[in-house]
């Protein structure tokens, strides 16, 4: 304490005294179970390294014991450095009559190999006796003896279920359990509004007396909340006023039912509306409208417009009188600088949305102090997104667009055309089957082949290899690792666009890339062309320095 070794600079804005609180990501487990939302094991990785690269604290991966990719998610993310975030592997408390040792869920959770392990145990006296039938003293036994075992190889952060409406039924028994966590060494006490339906005062009420009952340990409480009465958000920081120093929730509040407490909202509202704590280090938060979109992106999902800090709509102005008073006196209008959380302000039509990535792919590419190539770059972005383009997920496509309007892009190879035959096999062998014909030029030289594959699209892609695969042997590291179709509203009066986005990879990193066209193929083909284009470009540059 007062040692003197932080950087005054660095924590200017903060004072000593605010008190740190730390933010749980649980996106890509509780976010999951939300309708619509599914993540492939790239998805996850992608996501938890997004994190880690905004400084989340502790990101919670998945359940390893109810699936494979789990266990891979798991395996994978280990090779990673994730700087100070920790991953957390999350599974329930043992089984009744079974030693933790034993039990198959245990084992599975310390294979996972996480610095931080999220158990899940029940609070309420109902739920013991009428859903897992078994006696309140062998559902304090199941908590304290699974994070006594867990414990010993990892942190245990206790997540308290259905922990405000078991206080309100037995407030002395949820209580107890909190003490059955804690006494077996969980670091951290989760109190969860699994329902969703406690209102803040509430929140607050049960907070402080879930500290008060716990004084005797050295654990912090924590607060996991979901959105049904819409005030998840709200309940988050009347817990933390409360005394919680911990907030679990997911990026955009994605999740089951009405979602979970949006950690975007929460993270802006502590950091800069709140006065008293510190999240992320006391970094700043120009990262969230990023974070936000390429959640959105990777989950499939539409952004919402009007979604509080980092939505579209969010800082955005319309008509003469007002739009005049914007100019004049942002602030007037504005609860606080979009800039601070990534967004910006919009008035007028402007479909603009990534002006900000502009600038930072601009510096990139040395560009930035050419105004003129600027002004194009913008005017192209604003045409493509009117098409239903975004390029919040497809960098590498971004990266050949601004190489195409600087005049430094040279094409590898020319596609001529491309012709797909499908159907469905006789029925003795049953499936469907595609077969692509490629004919591209690389330089002067035509080259043709065709290949087969399993859809249309994965014929696509083999061919369009396979044909270049002699000029350019680097593509055999190459591989198509995620591909995802959406129905877009393009631009007014427009008929509806089909989007592909498709993630490839090498050995080295992964790679988004975009096409849109009324017809799925034709934006097929040019996502994929793109991702190979980049890739030869890539492989390029490496080969010239
Ligand atoms: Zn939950």
């Amino acid at each position: 304490m007062g040692s003197g070794v932080f950087s005054l600079s660095a924590l200017s804005k903060y004072s000593m005294t605010d008190r740190p609180i730390q933010i749980y990501d649980t996106t890509l487990r509780d976010g999951s179970q939300g309708e619509g939302v599914s993540f492939s094991l790239q998805d996850k990785l992608n996501i938890a390294r997004r994190l880690a690269e905004i400084g989340i604290n502790f990101i919670e991966g998945g359940y390893p014991l109810s699936n494979e990719k789990d266990v891979a998610f798991f395996k994978q993310i280990r090779k990673d450095n994730l700087g100070d975030s920790k991953i957390c592997a999350f599974g329930m408390t043992r089984r009744r009559a079974m030693k933790a040792a034993d039990d198959p869920g245990m084992k599975a959770l310390v294979a996972a190999e996480t610095p931080c392990i999220t158990l899940v145990g029940k609070t309420w006296d109902y739920h013991a006796t009428d859903v897992l039938n078994v006696t309140l003293e062998e559902n304090l036994a199941m908590i304290g003896e699974s994070a006594e075992f867990l414990g010993r190889g990892a942190e245990v952060i206790y997540d308290a279920e259905h922990f405000f409406d078991g206080y309100k039924a037995n407030p002395e028994y949820a209580i107890e359990t909190l003490r059955a966590a804690a006494s077996a060494g969980a670091k951290y006490l989760v109190l969860c509004d699994t329902n969703g339906g406690t209102l803040p005062e509430q929140v607050a009420e049960v907070t402080r007396a879930a500290i008060d009952g716990t004084r005797d340990y050295e654990v912090r409480v924590g607060i996991h909340t979901h959105n049904d009465g819409e005030l998840a958000v709200a309940n988050s920081l009347a817990a933390v006023d409360a005394g919680a120093s911990q907030v679990q929730g997911t990026i955009n509040g994605i999740g089951e039912r009405c979602g979970n407490a949006d950690l975007i909202s929460v993270m802006a509202n502590l950091a800069l509306k709140k006065k008293g704590y510190q999240v992320l280090g006391g970094r700043d938060m120009k990262h969230l409208t990023e974070l936000s979109r390429y959640v959105y992106e990777t989950a499939n999902l539409q952004w919402r417009g009007g979604q509080p800090f980092v939505g579209q709509s969010a800082f955005a102005h319309k008509g003469g009188m007002h739009v005049h008073a914007i100019n004049k006196a942002a602030k007037t209008y504005e609860h606080i600088d979009p800039a601070l959380v990534g967004n910006e302000r919009r008035i007028l039509v402007s479909e603009l949305s990534g002006r900000s990535n502009i600038v930072a792919v601009a510096t990139k590419h040395n560009i930035q102090d050419d105004r003129e190539l600027m002004d194009k770059i913008l005017s192209e972005v604003v045409r493509l997104e009117n098409q239903g383009y975004q390029f919040e997920n497809a960098g590498a496509s971004f990266d050949l667009l601004i190489k195409k309007l600087s005049n430094t892009f040279t094409p590898h190879f020319e596609p001529i055309k491309y012709r797909i035959v499908a159907g469905d096999r006789d029925s003795s062998s049953g499936g469907v089957f595609a077969e692509a014909i490629i004919k591209l030029k690389v330089g002067e030289e035509l080259w043709f082949d065709a290949a087969e594959g399993h859809g249309p699209v994965n014929a696509l892609d083999a061919g369009l290899r396979k044909a270049l695969s002699g000029a350019f042997p680097c593509l055999h590291d190459m591989k198509l690792i995620d591909y995802k179709v959406r129905v877009v509203d393009s631009g007014a009066g427009t008929a509806a666009a089909i989007r592909v986005n498709i993630e490839s990879g090498d050995t080295k990193e992964t790679w988004g890339t975009i096409g849109v066209s009324d017809n799925i193929i034709a934006a097929s083909w040019q996502a994929l062309t793109d991702a190979v284009e980049y890739k030869l470009h890539k492989e390029r540059s490496a080969n010239s320095v």
